[in-house]
């Protein structure tokens, strides 16, 4: 009974919050398997540096996406490039995309996915125990058989930044040799901090193509970001944007939405980015989508509703991702992280990734319990004790009100 009680609260507040938190994927439900286009719009794109890929200024990251008919929805309306990863739903994402553009030729779109190797350890972004080459090469290969195809067109090693984890000569030889066996087109990196560090790192390395990043309008030292991304442009790494939307609401009960479309432009003003990472998550916001990138020129009230002067200020869900907060928490907690969960669950209701999330910062139970008091002075003004203890409690929801 109290068992019941205890899931019964977890779907009202984690999962149900205004009663909305399941309403994307209804909408997806609804998307019908054929749409009937034939012709494929074209939409506005860029080149994706060195790959040469004409990428539409939209992708698609499916993460939130667990019907196969709103990816193809998504193709037909245009969008090429489809971003998974194997951890998305413990690779169900994966074979959900494959199935979705099965039918479809086979050099109409772009498939990117991304895997970490054992032993990472997030909240020191290192590499903490030896290095399996072979089980590396396994998990890369695990990709291939659950999309079904004979290659990817991009592989993003993910949550790496420290120069020292992105050159990792053991790790760059596996996806090397994951290359050269014709199984991946390009390679890249991913990280959603030290974003300066990693893209002169990936451009010093060589064999990346790409680089994935955390990029919006509420990011730190835009001038050294500015300068790292002209860097590796320059050195012909193709930069793609995600984390857009800075966590798309100001607070957790969505009460206040911020200019996504403003957002999104703000990203797009910056050439080096060839495409921003989109997960939408129904046939509106899509639609949304697609309409903004027709026209990239931000009008005043745009500007005025971004509030650049007071970004630092405003209430988010957005962490900075600046790890001011490490040095301060006596338990050593990963709190970059754990504030990246929640604004997974809260802000883009994407609960499955969210828990992903939580889960590899181990947390453990009764988080921040033998603290009174927190003593981690945060930059963005979170409330650190308190979301710790909020978002913990998405460990305890059963997984079958995680899934739809
Ligand atoms: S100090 Fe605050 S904004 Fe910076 S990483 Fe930590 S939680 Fe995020
Ligand atoms: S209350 Fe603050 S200082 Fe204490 S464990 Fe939690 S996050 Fe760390």
């Amino acid at each position: 009974m109290e068992n019941n009680n205890r899931r019964d609260f977890l779907k009202k507040s984690i999962l149900g919050v205004s009663g909305a938190a399941l309403i994307p994927a209804a909408l997806q439900a609804s998307v019908p398997g054929n749409t009937g286009i034939t012709e494929i719009p074209e939409l506005p794109f860029r080149t994706l540096g060195r790959t040469g890929i004409k990428c539409p200024l939209i992708s698609m990251g499916t993460s939130m996406s667990t019907n196969p008919n709103f990816i193809k929805a998504a193709y037909d309306a245009g969008v090429k490039m489809f971003f998974s990863a194997a951890y998305y739903r413990e690779g169900n994402n994966e074979i959900m995309v494959g199935k979705a553009l099965k039918d479809v030729p086979r050099e109409s779109y772009f498939i990117c996915t991304a895997t970490e190797p054992e032993g990472f350890d997030g909240r020191t972004g290192t590499f903490t125990t030896p290095f399996d080459p072979a089980a590396y090469m396994k998990k890369l290969e695990g990709s291939l058989v659950r999309f079904g195809l004979d290659y990817l067109d991009i592989f993003l090693l993910p949550m790496v930044c420290k120069r020292e984890t992105v050159l990792y000569e053991p790790v760059l030889s596996v996806l090397k040799e994951f290359k050269s066996q014709g199984k991946v087109k390009f390679l890249g990196i991913a990280t959603h901090d030290m974003c300066s560090d990693a893209l002169i790192a990936a451009a010093d390395a060589k064999i990346f193509d790409v680089i994935m990043i955390a990029y919006n309008y509420k990011v730190q030292n835009k001038e050294a970001l500015q300068q790292a991304m002209d860097y590796a442009a320059k050195a012909g790494l193709g930069i793609i944007a995600m984390k857009t939307t800075a966590g798309a609401f100001r607070d957790k009960s969505r009460t206040s939405p911020l200019n996504t479309d403003a957002a999104l432009k703000w990203v797009l003003q910056n050439e080096n980015v060839s495409t921003i990472v989109s997960g939408m998550s129904s046939i509106e916001e899509m639609q949304k989508n697609l309409a903004m990138i027709q026209n990239l020129k931000m009008t005043d009230q745009e500007w005025k509703d971004l509030n650049l002067a007071g970004v630092r200020s405003e209430p988010s869900l957005y962490c900075l991702q600046c790890k001011e907060c490490l040095p301060q928490c006596p338990s050593n907690y990963d709190i970059p992280s754990i504030m990246r969960s929640y604004m997974y669950a809260y802000g883009y209701r994407d609960l499955e990734h969210a828990r992903y999330t939580l889960d590899q910062t181990g947390l453990t139970a009764n988080p921040c319990d033998k603290c009174d008091v927190c003593s981690v002075n945060c930059s963005a003004g979170f409330d650190i004790k308190d979301r710790i203890q909020d978002i913990a409690r998405l460990r305890d929801v059963p997984r079958e009100f995680l899934t739809v």
